[in-house]
């Protein structure tokens, strides 16, 4: 089962292919985790990849595709992947397209979570992330037990570079601009589901997980 989340930044995604994937026992692979670690560790991509993600702006394809090219083959045909975050614009579509087709692998769905744009905004500014072991959080809707400490592993929570007003209004724009149109791409292709993400945490993962569960009968 090989499924791509899509939806604008603050939808949920992430939140969702790390409960679905754990519990599923599948590879959840996200561009933006990918970036940033290469941002962290002063890799040469992570440098010019910088650039970009504190703008907002989408980092050029060039430097996107091998990676994720890379990342799926590491993975050879083990578990089932969650592509999050990944593709976005129709170049890196088409890219993964032979990506999937040259190791041999089927796309089975493309979950799109659908938010308003004022949920968007205010899921993005409110985020504080664990820089220890990467959960995540938010500061009204999934607040830690203890502020700014991580339940988990007990680390300082962070709020991302990006997650400004400023830089989510841009990314928020890239998306309609160079995103959106890949709901008409998949769903030509017959593998586009519409998930409204408006909703509790529970309820898009009951809806997400029924769909999958569906899916996997059929198969
Ligand atoms: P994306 O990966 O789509 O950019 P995230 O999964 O990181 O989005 O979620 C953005 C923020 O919103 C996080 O702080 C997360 O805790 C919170 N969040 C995610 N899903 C929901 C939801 N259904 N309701 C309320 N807050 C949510
Ligand atoms: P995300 O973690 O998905 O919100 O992505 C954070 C940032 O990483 C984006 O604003 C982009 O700058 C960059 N990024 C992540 N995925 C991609 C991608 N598939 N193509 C281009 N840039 C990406």
């Amino acid at each position: 089962m090989n499924i791509i989340f899509l939806g604008p930044p603050g939808a949920g995604k992430g939140t969702q292919a790390d409960a679905i994937s754990k519990e599923r026992g599948m590879a959840h692979i996200s561009t933006g985790d990918m970036l940033r670690t290469a941002v962290e560790v002063g890799t040469p991509l992570g440098l010019r990849a910088m650039q970009y993600m504190e703008k907002g702006l989408l980092v050029p394809d060039e430097l996107v595709v091998d990676i994720v090219a890379e990342r799926i083959s590491k993975n050879g045909q083990q578990k089932s992947i969650i592509l999050d975050g990944f593709p976005r614009n129709l170049n890196q579509a088409k890219a993964l397209d032979e990506t999937l087709k040259s190791l041999s692998y089927k796309l089975d769905a493309v979950f799109c979570f659908a938010v308003s744009e004022e949920t968007a905004i205010a899921r993005l500014t409110g985020r504080w992330m664990c820089p220890g072991c990467g959960a995540n959080y938010h500061q009204k809707y999934m607040p830690p037990q203890q502020q700014g400490k991580c339940d988990k592993c007990g680390k300082t929570l962070q709020q991302r570079p990006d997650d400004n007003e400023k830089t989510v209004k841009e990314r928020l724009k890239v998306y309609k601009k160079q995103t959106a149109d890949l709901v008409n791409y998949y769903e030509k292709k017959s593998l586009l589901r519409k998930v409204n993400a408006d909703r509790e945490v529970k309820e898009v993962y009951e809806e997400v997980t029924k769909a999958l569960d569906l899916l996997t009968r059929e198969k």
